[in-house]
This record gives C-alpha cells, structure tokens and sequence, in this order.
C-alpha cells in the first residue's frame, strides 16, 4: 500500500515526539512511525534528568553548560552544536514546565535541580546543580507530556510499523538524491507499506544492544543509523561509545547517575572511596568515561568487592527520605533484581554500555550531511541518540542526552516545517521496495541456515570483550575478523516462525543486520583512532593526539559492507583544547 504525508518521523521517542508536535503547530500534515507502542520508546526509561543552566538554586549559566559539554567531550564537540544546546535547553525546559510535566519542586516552588557528572559551576570550579528531574523517572514524564501533546494537536501515528528501508528520489542518498519516504512493515500482518514524504526525520535512538551487558532496551539496534549508511551517509564518530559506570551486576540495567548526583559513593573491596585517587575535585561526579576505567583499573588491580568484577555503589548516609523521594525507582531495580536491600546495603554495581555519541552527521539545524564539507543530503534529518550534531563529543555528561532530545528535536521539526514549503510530491519508483520485500521473502523462505539469535549472542559478546572500556590493535583487529565471520554468517540466517502475524523473529533476524553494520564501524573507526580521548581508550595509545585526531571519523559503507574512514574538522569556537583533568 501506499500512504502519503508531507513529514514523516520514524521514532516516538522524545526527539521524535517533539519534531512531530512542531510540525503540527506549523500545520504540517506529519506522521509518526514507530515500532513500539510511543510510549514504550526508551526515553520512557530514562531517568537521573535534564539539565539546563536555569541557576534556581545555586548561580548558573549557559556558558558553563557549555564549557562542561565541550570539556566533557574531550573537545571534540562541535562547539556551535554545544552553544546552542545549552542556550536553548533553558527555553526548552521551561516550555515542557508549561506543558505540564511534573517536575520535583524546591520548597519555593521552581523546578528541583540536583548535581550531575562533569557539571560544574565557573568552568570547573565544583559540582553545581544543573539536572531538572521528576524523582527518578524523568524520561518517563517527558514521553507522557511530549505524547499527550502529539495527540491534542493531531499527529497521526503508525503504530508498530517498523521501518526496513528509506525511499530514494533521483539517485542515492550520498550522490544527490534525496530522501523521498520509508518503507515498512505493519508488524500486526507482516504487510509491507511504502509511505511517501517530502521529508523525513530519523530519530531511531541508539544501538546498545551491540553489547552484551548494556543499559540499553531490547530494541535498540540501531535502525536509522545503518538505514542512513546502507544509501551513501557516513556513520559519524562511531568509535565513541560511552559506558554508564553503574549497571546492575550481569545484566546491566541502569541504576541513575542521580544516585551519585544526590551524594552516594562509589567503594572498592576495602570500603575506600577509591575517586579520589582519580578525579580529586570532582570524585564520584567525574565524567562517566573517567568513572568507568577508574572502576576498570580498580578491579584490575584487585580491589574489585571479593576480588570480582564489581564495585559498589553505596547511599545508605543519605537516608530514608532522599531515598524515597528522590531515587525510588532505581533502589527498587536493586531490590528486585538484586535482592540487595540499599536502605541498609551497599549496592554491586559494574560498567554497562549505554550511549552512541556517535551516528548520523546532521548540522546545527538537524539536517543529515553527508561529507566533510557538510554537504546537505535533501529531505533527509536526523535527531535524538541516533543523531551525531555533534554535541556531546567523544563522551556525553549526564542528564545532556535528554536535552538534546528537546533542543534538536525542536529544531528539526522547525527546520522541516520551513523547507517543505517549495517541495513537491516526491516521485518514487513503483519498484522501490522490491529488493527489501524480496529480501525478507528470502529469509522467511529459507529452509535450513543459521540463527539470529546465536549471531546476535555472538556479536555482544565479542564487542563487550574486544570494542568496550579499554581497547587495543590486537583486540580490535580480532573483532574485526570476528564481525565479518558474522556477517557471512548472517547472509545465511533463517527464521523457525514462516508466518506473518507479528513475525518478530524474522523482524529481530532483519534487525540483527543493522546492530552487525553498527558493530563493524565501530570497530574499524576505533582501530584507525590511535589515540585515547574520551569514551575511547586505547591501550596502546593511552594519550590525546590533538595534532592527529582533532578530528571527527566518517565511516562510508564500500563494496562488500566494508567501512572505509574519511574525516572532518572540529568547529572550535570559545575554548581551546587543554588536558582534562577534574
Ligand atoms: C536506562 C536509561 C536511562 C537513561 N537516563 C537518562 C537521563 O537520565 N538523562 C539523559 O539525558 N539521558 C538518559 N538516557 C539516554 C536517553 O534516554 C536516550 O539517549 C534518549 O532517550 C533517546 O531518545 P530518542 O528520541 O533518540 O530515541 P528512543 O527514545 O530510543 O526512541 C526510539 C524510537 O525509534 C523507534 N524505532 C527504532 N527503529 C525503528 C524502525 N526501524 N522503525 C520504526 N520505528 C523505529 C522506536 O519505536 C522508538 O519509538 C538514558 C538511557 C537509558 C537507556
């Protein structure tokens, strides 16, 4: 079937949710699609904060907000891209405060805000509080609040419509062509629908599911991001990928950087708030990669608790009612998962892979790019975690991701509003979607093959052991070899269910292919990156190299899927790069 609509959004999370509502309020005909429910997007799950330089409590500004985004990326952010983050995350804020999201409230009544990693106030001095937060389900009140609104201003969604290829217009993304619709499975009967837009917003999230243990919900693999590259846009900064030092012990789910914002500490084996050998000023509120292979070398050197793979997280000294009040949701993740009670216990925590700061170029304004000269791909954007503007460097700060959603979100909706105007219909070819419906066909049809889900096991285990906190040439020459031995593999992957009714094991086996494109990247940019900075630490490379890689990779798909890098200058604008240390 074909469906037409002026703007087509593909994601409900928040930066999809809020480009829509734009959209509307322009009185665009825009269209969400969504493989989940919007409401089970994984914003929903996000939970410490958002953060923006309102100064309720303490004095605050935007130029801070910016200093520590840029600093916290290891200067590698864009600093335009970081100017407007934190000059609009005050505006963006306030008006999600007037669409009725029920922030905590300071006793005066102005939205609570608490500290968060690599906040600070007067470039670097102390923690300052920044982070605007709902008890510890901040993402899950900006959904609702961002979903009821769609709603009241007429979105029209596609529910459980996921997305397996982009349409095309006058010939491929990265040689001119411009982005002209998507194509979809309507997962409820498995019936393949071409939906044409004039334009087209990618806004997909992230892809943690590349790594074993992870933070990151089941569906997040990296959809936009390979669907964007396998039509010619580079994946941008893929070897940044940050670990979030507090995941539940084995299976990763989070446990809030807000337990750290709020006054808990980190302790290895001998009860010893081991940060302050690491991170003097800042403690346990230094940025997450600093955090992580502090953790790392901790266990390495034996101080893991028992001498295992974990530290432990402990806020038993801020007592009941914080606790209650402040972190209720997350103390219950430990008590239910772990069975660990942290009124009375400290709480085992270890890494867990949680964020993409890399993924599709985009400029300032949202839309996709797709070279060194930010060459701009027509009709085609890209927001949210899926996007790389790039805000948030080679490691993003806390409580930074959620205000990108709103900011660029925005933007993007504002942006595509202003350029559908001149635009025909697209014209797309009556064939277009015949390769992807063949392809799933052959999947489906296949008798005998290899499973998905073995792959996929696969796959997270050698990113986790190879491409994680510390990596080296050895490690990722192996993980190159290894994701390539799976990508053959999966050419051959077949499906038991043979039926079209929520066929979720052939959709997982399709999505399998996207998380392989996300995984290889990143590999092979880690591996040509011979130097540490940020979320990517090289062992055999362990200093910045400003003179070599002040730079941003891109990752073209070649013949044969294999990534070939070229790369892109940093915008520095304010502040010059300097040593980080906190
Ligand atoms: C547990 C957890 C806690 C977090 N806490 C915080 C926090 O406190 N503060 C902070 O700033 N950040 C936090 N983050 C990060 C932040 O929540 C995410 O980066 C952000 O919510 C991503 O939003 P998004 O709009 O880009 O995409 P998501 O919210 O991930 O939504 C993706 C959407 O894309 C759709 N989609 C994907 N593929 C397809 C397809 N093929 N076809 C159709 N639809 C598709 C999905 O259905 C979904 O609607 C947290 C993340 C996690 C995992």
């Amino acid at each position: 079937m074909q469906i037409d609509h002026d703007a087509l959004i593909v994601g409900a999370g928040g930066a999809g949710l809020w480009a829509a509502l734009e959209l509307r309020k322009a009185g665009v005909d825009a269209a969400v699609l969504t493989k989940l429910y919007p409401t089970r997007s994984h914003t929903g799950a996000a939970q410490g904060g958002v953060c923006a330089a309102l100064g309720n409590q303490e004095e605050d500004s935007w130029e801070w907000h910016m200093f520590d985004t840029v600093k916290g990326g290891d200067y590698l952010t864009d600093q335009n891209a970081a100017e407007v983050l934190a000059r609009e995350a005050i505006e963006t804020v306030i008006e999600l405060e007037h669409m009725g999201l029920p922030f905590n409230r300071t006793p005066d009544g102005r939205i609570d805000q608490r500290r968060f990693g690599g906040h600070t106030r007067n470039f670097g001095e102390g923690p300052v509080r920044r982070s605007c937060f709902a008890a510890d389900r901040t993402g899950h009140m900006i959904l609702q609040t961002l979903y009821q609104q769609c709603i009241k201003h007429g979105v029209r969604f596609y529910d459980e419509y996921q997305v397996v290829d982009l349409l095309t217009e006058g010939g491929d993304l990265g040689a001119g062509g411009r982005a002209a619709g998507a194509v979809a499975v309507r997962i409820a009967d498995g019936e393949i629908h071409s939906l044409r837009a004039k334009a087209v917003l990618l806004a997909t999230g992230g892809f943690g599911r590349m790594f074993r243990i992870t933070s990151n919900a089941w569906s997040l693999t990296g959809d936009g991001v390979a669907l964007a590259w396998r039509h010619g846009v580079p994946m941008q900064d893929m070897e940044f990928y940050q670990f979030h030092p507090t995941g539940i012990v084995g299976i990763g789910i989070l446990l809030s950087e807000a337990a750290r914002g709020e006054g808990g500490y980190l302790l290895n084996d001998s009860g010893e708030r081991f940060m302050e050998h690491y991170a003097p000023t800042l403690m346990e509120l230094a940025p997450r990669d600093m955090v992580c292979r502090a953790i790392h070398q901790e266990i390495r050197a034996g101080r893991g608790v028992d001498g295992k793979d974990w530290v432990h997280l402990d806020v038993r000294h801020l007592g009941r009612k914080v606790i209650e009040e402040k972190l209720p949701d997350i103390t219950d993740f430990a008590r239910v998962y772990q069975g660990v009670e942290p009124l009375t216990e400290p709480v085992p925590i270890q890494p867990t892979a949680h964020y993409a700061m890399g993924g599709i170029p985009t400029d300032i304004n949202a839309r996709v790019v797709r070279d060194e000269l930010n060459s701009v791909v027509p009709g085609l954007y890209a927001a949210g975690e899926c996007a790389c503007v790039s805000v948030h460097g080679a490691n993003r700060l806390g409580t930074n991701s959620l205000v990108d959603l709103l900011v660029f979100g925005r933007r993007a909706g504002r942006q595509m509003a202003a350029d559908i105007g001149g635009v025909g219909r697209p014209e797309v070819a009556s064939d277009a979607q015949d390769p992807v419906r063949a392809e799933l066909a052959a999947i489906r049809g296949r008798v005998a093959g290899e499973s998905a889900a073995q792959i996929r096991v696969q796959l997270a285990n050698v990113m986790m052991d190879d491409v994680g906190v510390y990596r080296d040439a050895t490690t990722l020459t192996r993980a190159i070899g290894r994701i390539r031995a799976l990508r053959a593999r999966h050419e051959r992957v077949c499906v038991q269910d043979k039926g079209r009714t929520y066929n979720t094991d052939l959709l997982e086996a399709w999505e399998l292919g996207y998380l392989i494109d996300c995984a290889e990247t990143t590999a092979v940019a880690a591996l040509a990156r011979r130097e540490s900075r940020g979320a990517h630490a090289r062992e055999d490379f362990p200093e910045r190299d400003d003179v070599n890689f002040l730079r941003h990779s891109l990752a073209y798909q070649s013949p044969g899927s294999r990534p070939t890098l070229r790369y892109k200058d940093v915008v520095v604008t304010r502040f010059q790069p300097k040593p980080r240390t906190y």
